[in-house]
């Protein structure tokens, strides 16, 4: 192949204006960025290396080498791992195949304002571009013979072309150093001690040796330490902390750390972090998480989805199992007793840390909380095993209280006369606390549970009940608030007045008859007019909003039951209107009522038009 010149796609030239042009301090993060990849590659040969021996040269070692050339301001980064043919030069490196068009433009607004976070985006290869005017990256693929050369000054262009690399097998990089100012104070990369103390800094735990050429001998500077087989009382916050930003590519520390090691029927060291804050990219639907994997010391795995459930996906770390072969692959894990043993045991210790959590700083956990609490809900519908634990862990918003609460402290205030937990369902907060629905319980001092997450329908519908305690929504039929007497004599009233209101009644079914199941007086409300109650079988309007925002619409929607407050003055009025009047504020009251609920209405057009008509009669009848 001839030499070739080609373009770097939009995408990546937006990108390389952001690094280039960043004012960033810490631009010495390009070093851990390439440190990071030559140990991955040099992790992935070892890998492929236990299926196919043939592909490690005779007597390899694997090494990371530094060198800085003061005179030609250059420093190389050289790895001898598995290195890269063309195909993956230009894939890798040449275009940002992973993220969507979507998550490009956020990564990009994230990386105005933090630069530092160019690794968690997957392009931390681009970092060079922060210290470097020209970047030559020579490349070999192990078990093959091409070397491809690849080079780029960022302008928008690189160049690539076949050229055997003399080393054989692993990666070149080249940094062709800018020249900076003295008030930049940016640090001399070609200097050894410079080196030296970055790598102490940020690569300190990398397994592999990186070595730079001492007065005399070969210098190794990072001290290589498998934190996870250290015995976790001699590991320090110090150590965690850097490990942990390693790992979660995070800048913050971590919330909570947990390391041990399990010993007996099975044998695995493993850290887990809980991270203090949401990653940009969590909530991304191709977001991989899961745990590292390595086996006897041997790297097998990054984003192992097997040791991990997913309502937890927010924690990182790894497993080290000496009980499970070399020769596996993901599809042999899937079925690994053993690797769903260990999922089993990690998922128990991460529970245990955030009950320790909650009880210990209730402060933390509300944080973590808001980060995570949605995820973590999910297992309440997901982990069967695991309920009752998660059901402690669950925080609410609450309609008496600005702090959440757990349901135990709920329970812990309830009045006597009050028999179930209360909630109610919604898209926000303050829709919720202004809904009609509650004001009875308002008038009972009974507090309701808000619940405003898109899982949280399929949360209540698996946390059927708390310490014998059954959840009632309070937007359902069966809502059952009175004592027996009370019951008693509101039945009275009730009948009572269905017999006034029963011509009134009948007419409002007729008019609602395609939109309502039925029209019934009810003693649920006190000041508004009319709502809207579901069967309590059946789903709940926010459960068939959420449904059609993801494209599942009901064929049906389900017909709920109209409900009037007959001690609402307009009742009086209406039951003495004619017929076609009734129909028309019938028809107005029932939009009324889906948007109290936060529901749309089917024609705001026409709805609009009813109330301003009603309000030219007013006035005119104020005339009279
Ligand atoms: P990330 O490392 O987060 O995937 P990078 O932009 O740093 O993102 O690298 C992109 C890809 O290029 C890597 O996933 C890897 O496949 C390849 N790559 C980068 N550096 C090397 C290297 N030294 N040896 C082999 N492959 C590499």
């Amino acid at each position: 192949m001839a030499k070739q010149v080609q373009s770097f796609n939009a995408e990546i030239k937006q990108l390389l204006d952001i690094v280039i042009h960043s004012l960033y301090s810490h631009k010495e993060i390009f070093l851990r960025e390439l440190v990071s990849n030559a140990s991955d590659a040099i992790d992935k040969l070892k890998f492929q290396s236990l299926t196919h021996a043939s592909l490690l040269p005779a007597n390899w070692e694997p090494t990371i080498r530094l060198e800085g050339n003061t005179q030609d301001k250059t420093l190389k980064i050289i790895d001898n791992g598995i290195g890269m043919d063309q195909e993956e030069v230009v894939q890798f490196i040449g275009t940002i195949a992973r993220s969507g068009a979507k998550a490009f433009a956020q990564m990009n607004e994230e990386m105005k304002n933090k630069p530092e976070l160019i690794g968690q985006f997957g392009v931390g290869f681009y970092s060079a571009f922060m210290v470097a005017d020209k970047v030559t990256l020579h490349t070999q693929k192990a078990g093959t013979n091409e070397g491809v050369l690849w080079e780029s000054t960022g302008d928008g262009t690189y160049s690539i072309d076949n050229v055997p690399r003399p080393f054989g097998n692993g990666t070149t990089i080249t940094l062709h150093l800018k020249t900076f100012q003295e008030e930049d104070e940016v640090q001399d990369f070609t200097d050894p001690w410079v080196l030296k103390s970055l790598v102490k800094k940020y690569s300190d735990f990398v397994a592999h040796p990186i070595k730079m050429k001492g007065e005399k001998d070969d210098e190794v500077l990072n001290s290589q330490k498998a934190l996870w087989l250290k015995n976790p009382s001699d590991v320090t916050a110090e150590e965690h902390k850097e490990f942990y930003q390693h790992i979660a590519q995070d800048f913050n520390e971590p919330l909570k750390t947990i390391h041990y090691k399990a010993e007996g029927t099975m044998e695995f060291s493993s850290i887990l972090y809980l991270p203090a804050k949401k990653p940009w990219n969590f909530n991304m639907r191709d977001t991989e998480y899961g745990l590292s994997l390595y086996i006897k010391r041997v790297f097998i795995m990054a984003d192992c989805k097997d040791l991990l459930p997913s309502y937890l996906r927010f924690v990182k770390g790894l497993v080290d199992s000496s009980d499970l072969s070399l020769n596996v692959s993901r599809e042999i894990l899937q079925q690994d007793r053993q690797v769903s043993l260990i999922r089993k045991n990690v998922t128990t210790k991460i529970l245990a840390a955030l009950k320790d959590l909650i009880s210990k700083d209730r402060t933390a956990y509300e944080n973590f909380w808001s980060e995570f609490g949605a995820t973590l809900k999910e297992g309440i519908p997901g982990d069967a095993a695991n309920k009752e634990k998660l059901k402690d862990l669950a925080l609410f918003h609450s309609t008496t209280s600005d702090k959440m609460t757990t349901l135990e402290e709920y329970i812990a205030r309830m009045p006597e006369a009050q028999k179930e937990i209360y909630y109610i369902t919604g898209d926000t907060i303050s829709q919720v606390s202004n809904s009609p629905y509650l004001e009875k319980l308002k008038e009972k001092n009974y507090e309701v549970l808000m619940l405003v997450d898109p899982v949280d329908e399929w949360v209540v519908n698996a946390l059927t009940e708390y310490k014998g305690k059954k959840l009632q929504s309070i937007t359902k039929e069966g809502l059952n608030l009175d004592s027996e007497e009370e019951k008693k004599k509101k039945e009275e009233e009730l009948k009572t007045a269905s017999e006034t209101y029963a011509p009134l009644l009948t007419q409002m079914k007729k008019t609602l008859e395609a939109q309502v199941k039925d029209v019934v007086l009810s003693d649920r409300l006190t000041q508004t007019p009319v709502c809207l109650v579901s069967s309590a079988q059946d789903p709940s309007a926010h459960m068939q909003r959420l449904m059609a925002q993801m494209g599942q619409e009901y064929n049906m929607p389900t017909k709920r039951v109209m409900e009037i407050n007959p001690k609402h003055p307009l009742f009086a009025k209406m039951l003495k209107a004619a017929p076609e009047q009734q129909s028309k504020w019938s028809e107005i009251l029932y939009a009324q009522a889906l948007l109290n609920e936060g529901s749309s209405i089917p024609d705001p057009v026409k709805f609009s038009q009813q109330v301003a008509e009603l309000m030219v009669q007013a006035a005119d009848s104020g005339k009279h």
